[in-house]
């Protein structure tokens, strides 16, 4: 869908900010791109929207190079959410979503039924908010705007670059929970760029770990962890995460999961492979956990179903008192 071919950013100054990246985002997916400050995340991201003019390769979007498309047209086809989004301050909230959707010439009817819904799937009720103006809302409900305003027109794809970093841990967390149920519902293909391991292992199909503007490796969370390329990225995912006997313990307490569970807000996806102490920590954080394999929710695992394990293990083995 969304095609590098040797694509290379060199700064007018000098500054190589990537090199040769080469990699295929397919129709639908979740790509995370994660990496140190200055390994050349935003330039790739902003060089899909040709906010950024590439320097050597090319991009295609459907097989059209990107420099093909009108780059208005290009731009409304794709939705970008940045760290802190700049809503229109004067503008109240339903005018600020519907001005892509108004630019496409879309009908008032049409604008106003898709505001309505975009608002309820990503839990701002409509008729609090949308005569609001933006000063009149929360951060963590402004950049929720920011979501719906980039979903609002319908675009194909949607860039992201941090967009949830500047928020408070309770609100960022809602966020992630709320893009999970976005993307369940709309399955966009979607370009998101983070620095926080734990948000690409939530949201991500695949992840795509860089380093000094060049891809390291691509992988599912999976992928990644039990399959390492190199230390570096053994070191970014995180040691404590990988669990080389993970079937047997997993599945052994994994509990089968409904609609509702699947829906719940508070729970977050982890990779089969997801170690006991990387299990324990999202515990600590999370009511429950969404267990993923190949890319399929299996089940789920909660902090009863983990203590109730441990202490048949523990009878087993006689340690118990009781
Ligand atoms: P990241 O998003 O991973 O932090 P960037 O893509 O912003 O990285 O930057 C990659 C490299 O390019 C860095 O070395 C950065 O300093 C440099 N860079 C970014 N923007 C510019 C610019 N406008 N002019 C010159 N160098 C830049």
């Amino acid at each position: 869908m969304i095609n590098f071919k040797n694509v290379s950013k060199m700064y007018p100054d000098g500054t190589p900010a990537v090199e040769s990246l080469n990699f295929e985002i397919n129709q639908g997916e979740f790509f995370v791109i994660i990496g140190p400050s200055g390994c050349g995340k935003t330039t790739t991201l902003k060089m899909i929207n040709r906010l950024i003019p590439l320097s050597d390769g090319t991009i295609t979007i459907n097989g059209k190079d990107i420099k093909e498309y009108d780059v208005h047209e290009l731009r409304w086809n794709i939705g970008y959410v940045l760290q802190q989004i700049a809503l229109f301050p004067h503008m109240t909230i339903e005018e600020n979503i519907m001005v892509v959707p108004e630019m496409k010439k879309w009908g008032r009817e049409k604008m106003k039924n898709r505001v309505r819904e975009l608002m309820e799937m990503a839990g701002l009720e409509p008729d609090t908010y949308l005569d609001r103006r933006p000063s009149e809302l929360s951060g963590g409900q402004q950049q929720r705007v920011g979501v719906i305003r980039a979903l609002a027109a319908d675009p194909e794809i949607i860039l992201m670059d941090e967009p949830f970093s500047a928020l408070d841990p309770i609100s960022r967390e809602k966020l992630q929970d709320d893009m999970m149920e976005l993307k369940r519902n709309l399955k966009k293909t979607t370009v998101f760029v983070t620095h926080d391991m734990q948000e690409a292992l939530k949201l991500a199909d695949r992840i795509c770990i860089m380093k000094g503007g060049r891809v390291v490796q691509i992988g599912t969370p999976g992928e990644l962890m039990n399959h390492p390329v190199n230390d570096f990225v053994e070191e970014f995912v995180g040691k404590k995460y990988r669990n080389p006997m993970f079937d047997i313990h997993l599945t052994e307490i994994m509990l089968p999961m409904n609609e509702k569970e699947r829906s719940q807000a508070s729970s977050i996806v982890v990779p089969i492979s997801t170690s006991w102490k990387g299990i324990l920590e999202f515990l600590s954080e999370y009511d429950q956990l969404i267990v993923e394999k190949n890319g399929e929710k299996i089940g789920l695992v909660n902090r009863q179903a983990v203590i109730h394990y441990f202490s048949t293990k523990l009878q087993d083995r006689g340690l118990a008192n009781e």
